[in-house]
């Protein structure tokens, strides 16, 4: 940033003094009913729950209008998830704009979007044990949507390694199990993620993507309500923490637990799942 190639003009700190506007506005966004959503999950039943090996991935479905809860159980581990509309995977999980909607980080109240031309809410997050952490002094916080997942292509441009379970790789393992896909088939729909209970941000001085260990320990969980039908797929990234390294088998790693939990029977009778987007696809013409 110092060795400018042209010259700094004149009003420089004027033009960098104009304060920033916010890009979408989200006080007009379809406000989720957690009064609702939390009534229906005092009284659900836990249906069905699955373990992540730590460095591995695995699979869980979820019927709209039930729960899912993300647990560490054994030691501060981070994850790394995928979300895919379970009646078609073509819908899945859009980081991007989730960012642009609610923040590079996620918490109770806000929701995972799908990308284009669906784009309507996946999942509504209706407990964070780690609201507590807000923005820490490094500007860090936690669950990101600002990270893609750690992937063995990245692996292989900075240090030349072949590494088999990055987050990337246990998804695509894991998705091509459920669906019964070669892992050709199944590579493609995997995409960017929720980084669960990772402590991240943009350094202030170079604004370059940082991890720092996860602040979560056994007993904490991330919950959530699905508003559409979801395959979900969940790593316990290699990085465990993510205090140090991933993308290598030096990190301690533990496992995660997901829990699907379904309400009874009427306690969302005033509830719908969310129709697709109203865009009309014309694009002009
Ligand atoms: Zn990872």
């Amino acid at each position: 940033m110092s060795d400018t190639q042209f010259p700094i003009p004149a009003d420089a700190d004027t033009r960098r003094a104009v304060p920033p506007v916010i890009c979408y506005p989200n006080e007009t966004l379809p406000k989720p009913d957690l009064a609702l959503y939390r009534a229906a999950r005092d009284g659900a039943e836990k249906v069905a729950e699955v373990t992540v090996p730590p460095r591995e991935a695995a699979t869980f479905e979820v019927t709209a209008g039930q729960f899912f809860r993300i647990s560490s159980i054994e030691g501060p581990q981070v994850g790394d998830l995928n979300l895919w509309n379970r009646n078609d995977i073509s819908e899945r999980f859009f980081s991007g704009k989730t960012r642009a909607l609610h923040g590079t980080h996620v918490t109770t109240g806000e929701r995972l979007w799908s990308n284009l031309p669906y784009m309507r809410p996946m999942a509504t997050i209706i407990a964070d044990t780690l609201e507590w952490y807000g923005i820490d002094a490094y500007g860090g916080s936690v669950h990101d949507v600002i990270g893609t997942r750690c992937d063995p292509y990245t692996g292989n441009l900075l240090q030349g390694s072949q590494y088999h379970h990055c987050c990337h790789s246990n998804l695509t393992r894991a998705l091509a199990d459920h669906l019964g896909l070669s892992l050709a088939e199944a590579e493609p729909h995997v995409h960017d993620v929720l980084n669960v209970f990772m402590c991240t941000g943009f350094t202030r001085d170079t604004g370059q993507y940082f991890m720092k260990a996860s602040p979560v320990r056994p007993g904490d969980y991330l919950e959530f309500f699905a508003e559409i039908d979801l395959l979900g797929a969940m790593s316990a990234c290699p990085g465990g923490d993510c205090s140090a390294e991933h993308s290598s088998d030096t990190a301690a790693c533990y496992p995660m637990l997901v829990e699907v939990f379904a309400p009874k029977e009427g306690s969302l009778a005033a509830w719908q799942s969310p129709a697709l987007n109203g865009y009309d696809r014309s694009h002009g013409c």
